[in-house]
């Protein structure tokens, strides 16, 4: 890249940096943490924006009951330093103050978390929880970083020439950038124009109900309409207002997680006129947060990666012993499964046939490690989480379940585990980080072909697809292709995965090694950023 890189600000509700500091719920903020990491790693000119979360997302254990309840803590920043900086926004008629914090050792990429929670400020409350609300009160927070952010940019100097709007949460920074153009004497058609030339987009969520969307009467009177007026914002977001429509509206090129997920968005957003684009651009992951260099290095080196395997697969199961005092087996096969408890990803699917998974899992063939959190408020995931509890209770030497789902979890589960097991109705996983965490240590992917997997898969050589790309549209109901897709998982359960753990050990290791060296480049988030900047920031007409 010859071209001066654009100095990029980057809009994410959630970062995930620290397993301690919960400010991140899923996949989205370790993505955002990753890739501000990469950019620090990497000398590429970011600016993360954030806020600063009193408590952030809940902490999930699990009753004598089996049933999941939440809990908060105060996060313990420790990294935090003060700007110096304040600035205000409107919000329910009242001024809101926000604080803006730099987030240390982040180096030639600073990262900001904005903070309400001041004692001059009636609604303290606003960087409470994340994703704990869905109406006012999330409105207030998507302001706080929209609208808030960029007038933190402006306070701190920073001359930014794109904005990133890492999903829709962000879209208000849009209509604060309208509203400066605006107040200097623009007509709304031309600041809108001159808006969409600097603003880019990343969608993540290819379920219609997921991407988020409000009443436009209860925008107006919060003030998220930031002076524009009602038509003027069903020109943008549609009434009622729909966050990820807004985005592709008020962005000159968006893009999806994964060349499938870039297919489903297009269709999925078809019928909205005015709309950027939307390209694939492949999520990935910061190695060195993830993945064992001794694994990288024994793929590298062809030897020793048998042995470096079993040392990861003896700590995860030493962190399991004293967690929930179950004593795995080193010598049986360990599946890894790990997800937020969505109904589309059916942690429960390799349940069904008991049949089948019962004898497996009295003779200890397989051992299953489960961890994954529910919404507080989704009582449909709670179920789910309680689902396989209740399996843990049937199958105490078998099947385990880690409470309280987090970064150190997601690392121990993706470098001890033998196979990395990932069951979505397709096209529904939009990406999928753990996948790539578990290919790169060496951990077998045995997945639907989803999300970055059908880039990734050869089957029987770096890993194992099941499924054969069959998706919801090629069924009449889920249920039939719940039926499909669970006969598949058996299929090659039995007849490849088990059969090669026992038999063939050096089929085993070849495809570890094949596993790691097909994905460490490709997957990594030096490959990301590039496209990002190539692709979304430098503007190539
Ligand atoms: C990697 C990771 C994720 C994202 O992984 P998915 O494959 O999208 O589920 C979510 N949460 C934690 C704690 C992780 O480590």
């Amino acid at each position: 890249m010859n071209k001066k890189l654009p100095n990029t600000a980057y809009f994410c509700m959630e970062y995930g940096i620290d397993s301690k500091i919960k400010t991140y719920a899923g996949g989205l903020g370790i993505l955002a943490g990753d890739y501000m990491k990469g950019a620090h790693d990497y000398h590429y000119p970011l600016i993360g924006l954030g806020l600063k979360w009193k408590q952030g997302y809940t902490d999930q254990r699990i009753d004598e009951e089996g049933n999941p309840y939440d809990s908060y803590h105060n996060n313990d920043y420790h990294c935090l330093e003060d700007t110096g900086v304040k600035v205000n926004v409107k919000i329910r008629e009242r001024d809101v103050v926000i604080k803006v914090w730099k987030v240390v050792n982040y180096g030639v990429c600073p990262l900001y978390f904005l903070d309400t929670d001041l004692p001059e400020n009636e609604d303290a409350w606003i960087t409470g929880q994340l994703y704990g609300w869905f109406g006012e009160e999330r409105i207030a927070q998507e302001m706080v970083l929209g609208i808030g952010g960029v007038r933190a940019l402006r306070a701190l100097g920073h001359e930014v020439e794109v904005y990133h709007f890492n999903e829709g949460h962000a879209v208000f920074a849009g209509l604060e950038l309208i509203k400066e153009k605006m107040d200097k004497g623009l007509s709304f058609i031309n600041a809108k124009c001159k808006t969409i030339d600097e603003v880019v987009f990343t969608t993540h969520t290819p379920i219609v109900q997921g991407n988020e969307s409000h009443p436009l009467h209860r925008l107006m009177y919060m003030g998220a309409n930031n002076g524009l007026t009602f038509e003027q914002m069903v020109d943008i977001g549609g009434a009622p207002f729909n966050m990820t429509v807004a985005a592709l509206r008020l962005s000159r090129i968006s893009n999806a997680v994964a060349q499938l997920h870039a297919e489903t968005a297009n269709k999925m957003w078809m019928h909205i006129d005015n709309r950027s684009e939307i390209i694939g651009i492949t999520n990935a992951i910061h190695m060195p947060t993830w993945v064992d260099e001794n694994m990288i290095k024994a793929a590298e080196e062809k030897s020793q990666v048998w042995e470096n395997h079993m040392k990861n697969k003896h700590d995860l199961i030493a962190f399991v012993k004293e967690r929930t005092g179950v004593a795995l087996d080193a010598d049986k096969l360990l599946i890894g499964f790990s997800r937020r408890a969505a109904p589309y990803k059916r942690s429960n699917l390799i349940f069904t046939d008991t049949e089948i998974i019962e004898p497996l899992l009295r003779e200890g063939k397989i051992q299953i490690v489960f961890s994954g959190k529910a919404h507080p408020l989704d009582d449909t995931g709670k179920d789910i989480i309680k689902n396989i509890v209740n399996m843990t209770k049937k199958y105490p030497n078998s099947v385990v379940f880690l409470e309280n789902y987090d970064m150190t979890i997601g690392k121990m589960l993706t470098r001890g585990s033998d196979i990395w097991l990932n069951n979505p109705r397709r096209p529904l996983e939009a990406s999928g980080t753990s996948g790539m965490k578990a290919a790169m240590n060496g951990v077998i992917n045995f997945s639907i072909l989803d999300g970055w997997w059908p880039e990734a898969c050869n089957h029987g050589v770096n890993g194992w697809q099941f499924g054969d790309g069959k998706a919801l549209e090629d069924f009449q109901t889920e249920e039939e292709l719940d039926n499909h897709d669970l006969k598949a998982l058996y299929h090659v359960l039995l007849n490849e995965v088990i059969p090669t753990y026992y038999n063939n050990k050096a089929k085993w290791v070849e495809m570890m090694i094949n596993s790691i060296n097909s994905t460490k480049d490709y997957f990594s988030v030096k490959r990301m950023l590039e496209e990002y900047f190539e692709k979304m920031y430098i503007k190539n007409n």
